[in-house]
């Protein structure tokens, strides 16, 4: 193929970043903000932790006027519950809305269109300590702070999000443990499951019916799994079941599908926390779906992992080329996850929300030349491509991430920014990758 050229993408693709509001704006307990599961988490549990960060909070004004100087239009972010409403309900912090305006502002005044996400992991303590996602009243609290939030910005922004990959924030924090809150085992997961699956159904009903005119949408990561064995049933129902379960559960279910039971028999015990209507709650007509792609994995059939009985055989085992993560450098799994959940019988229009990869990225003489980063966008770009032109409905692409951030339960060595941030001196310096998608994105 030849060189890759945003026109190939056609004049009305939107192209941008995203970000998330614990990963990146530091002042944890600045101006009133209430404390969030991630500040307990890492704080209480002496993890590395996103106290200060990318101190995105005060340095907004000039890492805005950076993005837009490397020409990007479209910046996506979160809001985060605990600085808007301190204990998850009732009294609002105004400060904290306040930051959110200023924000906003700043990013129309600079020509930048901003993406909300309502939700990207930093659930209000104050909730946590009354059940969190496994209480059913989260669909009350939820609906309290989405209308909030619509009510606040709703008459700037235009574009709006419901949900971070649900899928991800639940298996980590209420099944494995790994993410907050820590919490593990199936009598946590299935429940926060189903009422996760319910908000964000309802999510979407309390923006659009507040902003009619605003596009609505959630978002999900989508990972390609494949069998170790593609001629071993077992391998091959294990890759089912998994793909039922990190996959389509957040897709199937607003678009009407109900749960993937037939594929996955263990998600039949969510049936114990289904009411009366529930089905019809978690169905929405979402304007768009924002999708995930970073890599694919090889699963196998594995007696020792219980439930599942599948296991991940990891990229560092098979030896293949892979990012800081541990995950495969395989833009191919781009293609295949658009053409496979793209191809859904009323499928709205998909935007790629976020897409990118964690290298060692080295600082010499104020240079980084992160190729790899660049080749890996490049062909996750052309994967895209192709599956557009075999019809898939997607309409945008936002890298993961602009500034190297705090990477979740891995702290703050896999980065992932098109502009590296010295974490001892607050320095942004504009990495190869940046400038390239900046001369890329050039009217
Ligand atoms: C999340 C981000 C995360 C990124 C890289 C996604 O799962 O939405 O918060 O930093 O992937 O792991």
């Amino acid at each position: 193929m030849n060189e890759l050229l945003k026109s190939d993408f056609g004049p009305d693709f939107v192209w941008g970043v995203s970000a998330s509001s614990y990963q990146i704006e530091g002042a944890h307990d600045c101006d009133g903000k209430g404390k969030s599961i991630w500040d307990v988490f890492t704080n209480e549990g002496k993890r590395a932790h996103a106290n200060i960060s990318c101190d995105f909070y005060n340095k907004y004004r000039d890492d805005l006027r950076l993005m837009r100087s490397l020409n990007i239009r479209n910046f996506r972010f979160s809001l985060s519950w605990p600085r808007m409403i301190p204990n998850g309900t009732g009294m609002l912090n105004m400060k904290g809305i306040d930051f959110y305006n200023r924000l906003i502002d700043e990013c129309l005044e600079l020509g930048i269109e901003p993406w909300i996400t309502l939700y990207h992991w930093d659930l209000p303590q104050a909730l946590e300590d009354k059940g969190g996602w496994t209480n059913r009243d989260i669909i009350g609290w939820f609906s309290e702070y989405t209308e909030v939030c619509a009510r606040s910005f709703g008459d700037r922004v235009k574009h709006w999000m419901v949900l971070n990959e649900p899928m991800v924030f639940l298996s980590t924090g209420y099944m494995l443990g790994m993410h907050a809150p820590g919490r593990m085992g199936l009598g946590n997961f299935i429940p926060a499951v189903h009422h996760a699956a319910i908000c964000q159904a309802e999510g979407g009903r309390i923006l659009k019916g507040l902003m009619p005119t605003a596009e609505v949408g959630t978002t999900a990561s989508l990972t390609r799994f494949e069998p170790q064995d593609p001629n071993d049933e077992d391998d091959v129902l294990a890759v089912r079941r998994v793909n039922a379960l990190v996959n389509r559960v957040f897709i199937e279910a607003p678009l009407g599908l109900g749960y993937p039971f037939n594929d996955f028999d263990a998600l039949l015990k969510l049936q114990k926390y289904m009411q009366p209507g529930d089905e019809v709650l978690l169905k929405h007509d979402f304007d768009f779906f924002g999708f995930h792609n970073y890599t694919r994995e090889i699963i196998k059939h594995s007696y020792f992992i219980p439930v599942i009985n599948a296991d991940i055989v990891k990229a560092s085992k098979r030896k293949v080329p892979a990012t800081e993560m541990d995950w495969e450098i395989y833009p191919d799994a781009m293609y295949h996850v658009l053409k496979e959940f793209g191809s859904y019988e009323n499928m709205p229009k998909i935007y790629i929300t976020e897409n990118g990869a964690a290298f060692p990225d080295e600082i010499a003489n104020g240079k980084i030349h992160d190729t790899a980063r660049v080749e890996f966008l490049k062909n996750n770009l052309k994967s895209v491509l192709k599956a557009k032109s075999e019809g898939i409905n997607i309409h945008g692409y936002f890298v993961w991430t602009f500034l190297d951030n705090f990477e979740w339960a891995e702290g703050f060595r896999p980065r992932f920014g098109l502009v590296h941030v010295d974490f001892e001196t607050q320095q942004r310096t504009v990495k190869d990758s940046g400038l390239w998608y900046s001369e890329f994105l050039r009217e």
